[in-house]
């Protein structure tokens, strides 16, 4: 079973659908070309600050070391109380610092762990390590190993400030995409626009024709009834069509009021009978009372387009049951069914899933409009060889 929401199919629907397309695809390569960008400038950065670090840690070590063997060469005598001093008051810069001697053996360090010293410069868990070595072993330091903690910071802030203006370009992009999108889909508004303005002007040419036919048959005397009744019956069917083209195109304000809905479909069932009758369709209804709100031009277009539609698909013997029953009124018929991929389609505007039979593809998309004003949930089950059943559940009377 089919239940139709609140899914927009009113005439901007294959628009937006091209629209959504269109800025998928526009945004999905800007969103991949930005990050790539993005990434590229990010790790080029990355690889500019390290080595920036590693040749100002470099020149910090070497400083510490020259500093260290010029001491030692002024101060021959010192203690090892004076020596930690010194070597405590050396440094001058951001980067914590350790003296080790030829064994790898603390002299004095702020720096807790150092695991290599083999090498002049590496990275270890986001920190890094730069490793002098002095083989003359001024003051007994043979080692000048300095560390540095804020690389990672300064990575994360680049990272983040990368990222904003990634989303803000990325935004732009979006900005620029949607009106390049309505600017690219006016073309096919405008063709839109003028063939439903076509279609509204053909339309009110059919009024005085359809009628002055109707009204002629009601006239006509003397000529075989079968005949009489299959003129009416085509006379009513064009105006049917007529009625929802005109609905459908005019929009105009409709007076709301409290209406006996299953008087209406009484009504309407009368109007179409002859058209039931040519086709020698077995129709059952089963009406319970039931009261409405809304305009009488909308509920005649519901019930209409429902039937008109369950006579046109049933062949000739078909059933049509029209049930209406604690506020759900359901059209039954045993015709052609609808394809199950075709289900959701066929409430968009000019689209169909038969073309044997005439038509235009828009009663249905007048229901599910009028069901959407209304707040009636609709429901279809149809299966193909099988039958349709249209089911439309009206809120709870207020
Ligand atoms: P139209 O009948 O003019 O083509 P509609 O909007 O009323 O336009 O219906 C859209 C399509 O839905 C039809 O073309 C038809 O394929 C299918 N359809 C509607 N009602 C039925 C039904 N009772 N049985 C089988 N198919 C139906």
């Amino acid at each position: 079973m089919i239940t139709l929401k609140e899914r927009v199919i009113v005439l901007t629907s294959y628009e937006r659908k091209s629209l959504i397309r269109f800025l998928t695809l526009y945004l999905g390569s800007v969103f991949v070309l930005l990050a790539i960008i993005g990434y590229l400038f990010f790790e080029n950065n990355r690889t500019a600050m390290k080595s920036a670090m590693k040749f100002e840690m470099m020149y910090q070590g070497r400083m510490l070391s020259s500093k260290i063997v010029m001491k030692a060469m002024k101060d021959k005598a010192l203690d090892e109380t004076e020596k930690i001093n010194f070597l405590a008051s050396l440094k001058h810069c951001r980067f914590n610092v350790g003296y080790f001697d030829k064994e790898k053996e603390p002299i004095y360090t702020e720096i807790g762990d150092v695991s290599r010293f083999d090498t002049d410069f590496y990275v270890k868990d986001n920190c890094c390590y730069t490793v002098i070595e002095d083989p003359s072993d001024h003051l007994g330091v043979h080692y000048v190993v300095l560390k540095e903690n804020e690389l990672v910071d300064t990575f994360r802030q680049l990272r983040i400030k990368i990222i904003g203006y990634l989303i803000l370009s990325f935004l732009l992009m979006g900005v620029v995409g949607y009106f390049l999108g309505r600017l690219f889909l006016r073309p096919v508004r405008e063709q839109i626009e003028s063939l439903d303005q076509f279609i509204s002007d053909t339309t009110h040419e059919l009024n005085t024709p359809i009628s002055a036919i109707l009204m002629t048959i009601q006239s006509l005397k003397g000529i075989d009834e079968k005949k009489k009744k299959r003129l009416e019956a085509s006379a009513k069917r064009l105006h049917v069509m007529y009625s929802s083209l005109t609905y459908r195109l005019e929009g105009q304000e409709e007076k709301i009021e409290l209406l006996p809905f299953d008087k209406i479909v009484e009504e309407r069932v009368g109007y179409i009978k002859e058209l039931i009758d040519s086709k020698r369709l077995h129709l059952t209804m089963e009406l319970e009372p039931m009261p409405v709100r809304m305009s009488r031009s909308s509920a005649e277009r519901l019930v209409d387009n429902l039937l008109s539609n369950a006579v046109k698909y049933c062949d000739i013997g078909d059933e049509i049951r029209v049930i209406l029953k604690e506020r759900e009124f359901r059209v039954e018929d045993t015709g052609i069914g609808i394809d199950a991929h075709m289900q959701e389609d066929i409430f968009k505007r000019y689209k169909r899933a038969n073309s044997e039979r005439g038509g235009f593809g828009i009663g249905l998309n007048i229901v599910l409009s009028i069901c959407k004003k209304y707040k009636i949930k609709l429901n279809l089950e149809s299966e193909k060889g099988v039958g349709s059943t249209f089911i439309l559940t009206f809120p709870k009377a207020k």
